[in-house]
């Protein structure tokens, strides 16, 4: 029986219950459960030296762990590839690049040939672990090169990606040296999954222009001679999941410390790694020109900024976190009072279900990335509230989630006047308009579900003819 295989860069732990799970890891794990099947990926360990898979004693490797029909595999990297593959080019210049951040985009030759390498490593290990039959799902920037090194390796399975971040216009992709190398990679997958349509039509621009490739019929590519299937499937969540731990969270006693601080007063709160991606300069600036601009708000209102630090051996990553320790304590110096710190910072992560009933107890979201793949905190932040008292979502207009979420109100991150007038607006909400815009977003939420995006990708890659497909 044809079986699902999963490959990202890192597998979840299995334990989902302890789990600081990302949206890529919990939509995995959630579509692997369904259909049973493999994922493999990176241990997270890094080792002097790696035993090449053809090294390795014959039959498959040691699975790592089991948990019902999911059986996870793993790999270590080496220092040497964690720093070209993950460190270097995936984190330093891709990640950037995705998101339109051409200037913090670094590039070195000898990390996309660790990119490269990490790729092939990964294939060789994924050729011990596939059958012919099984259906492959490789997720996300840090596997654009895999399929090549699959199809070199003779494995002739339906192989599809989805790509979690966006995909750039194609003027911003030509800053990277090897784009071409890039797009003629993604070109040796049958199924590319794009979060928004803006996405896709980015990608197939450039196949037509810059690789001579033809839009056919069905987001159906011909380019660099085969053909190439790409969809729209944003990922979503599981709205009912997610209000029940909302629910379920709030006698939890973090939340009556935090209730008991607020002493009353609304409460904003936003929540992300912390990346430049993230827009949290021009958020505490926009706070702050909110704060300066509307006094009759001061000491009712607190603003709580979740950030755990993120890829902290990427030096942009270090810039920004000094800047914003710099202006949370510069904001605070200028308003807060012995009764009142108008902004809380915090650098430390939390379990995503303690996450949910702190949501539900804030009256303003606030999700402002100056670009996002999908942005799942904007939908978990709409489950967790309470249909007959909703709190507003604030959203940036350049998070994929904005198609969807269209009754949020959208702000441009970089207008930061803007973004405070609408501060104002979402806590002066009447609850009539706040309960017709949360039911807008929660309709949109239950049709384009977390099932729906698995069901929906996984269906299209058993659904494509074996390997007819390099005959275009
Ligand atoms: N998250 C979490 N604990 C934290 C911060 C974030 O569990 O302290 C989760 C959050 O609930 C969401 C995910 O991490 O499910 C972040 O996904 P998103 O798409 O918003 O951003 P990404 O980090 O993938 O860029």
């Amino acid at each position: 029986m044809s079986r699902l295989v999963v490959v990202s860069n890192r597998v979840a732990p299995i334990n989902e219950g302890e789990a600081t799970a990302g949206g890529l890891a919990a939509g995995v794990m959630d579509a692997l459960r369904h259909t049973g099947g493999l994922w493999f990926g990176w241990s997270g360990q890094t080792v002097p030296d790696v035993v090449p898979p053809e090294s390795l004693p014959p039959g498959l490797p040691p699975a790592v762990a089991r948990s019902g029909p999911v059986t996870l595999y793993t790999t270590d990297l080496t220092q040497r590839d964690y720093d070209d593959y993950y460190r270097g080019f995936a984190n330093g210049t891709l990640w950037p690049i995705l998101h339109n951040q051409t200037g913090l985009a670094r590039f070195d030759w000898a990390e996309f040939e660790g990119y490269r390498r990490v790729n092939a490593h990964f294939a060789r290990h994924l050729a011990d672990l596939v059958a012919p039959d099984d259906v492959i799902w490789a997720h996300d920037f840090h596997l654009l090169c895999l399929a090549g090194a699959l199809r070199a390796l003779g494995l002739r399975n339906s192989i599809g990606i989805f790509l979690h971040t966006p995909f750039p216009a194609p003027s911003v992709l030509m800053t990277v040296p090897v784009h071409a190398e890039l797009v003629r990679a993604l070109c040796q997958y049958d199924l590319i999954g794009f979060q928004t349509e803006a996405d896709r039509t980015a990608f197939a621009d450039y196949v037509c222009r810059e690789l001579g490739g033809t839009a056919l019929e069905g987001g159906l590519l011909a380019a660099e001679g085969r053909q190439i299937r790409t969809g729209v499937y944003p990922i979503g969540v599981d709205v009912d999941a997610l209000r029940a731990e909302a629910v379920a969270g709030a006698d939890q006693p973090q939340l009556a410390a935090l209730r008991s601080g607020l002493a009353g007063r609304a409460l904003m709160m936003s929540v992300e790694r912390l990346d430049y991606s993230k827009g949290l300069r021009q958020r505490f600036a926009a706070y702050e020109r909110f704060l300066a601009k509307h006094p009759e708000w001061h000491r009712q209102v607190e603003y709580l900024q979740i950030a755990p630090p993120s890829r902290t051996d990427v030096e942009a990553y270090q810039a920004i976190r000094r800047e914003l320790e710099g202006e949370a304590g510069r904001i605070n110096g200028r308003f807060a009072d012995l009764d009142w710190t108008p902004l809380r910072y915090l650098n430390r992560s939390f379990p995503r279900r303690a996450l949910m009933p702190l949501y539900a107890a804030a009256r303003v979201g606030l999700v402002t990335p100056l670009r996002d793949g999908m942005n799942l905190v904007a939908k978990e932040y709409v489950s967790a509230q309470d249909p007959a008292d909703p709190g507003v979502l604030v959203l940036s207009q350049f998070a994929g989630a904005a198609r969807e979420l269209d009754a949020a109100l959208l702000v441009n991150p970089h207008d930061e006047a803007g973004v405070a007038d609408a501060l104002a607006r979402a806590l002066a909400m009447p609850l009539a308009e706040r309960r017709e815009r949360h039911a807008a977003m929660l309709k949109v939420m239950r049709h384009n579900s977390l099932e729906r995006w698995r069901d929906r990708f996984v269906g299209d890659l058993h659904a494509l003819p074996p390997r007819a497909l390099d005959a275009a």
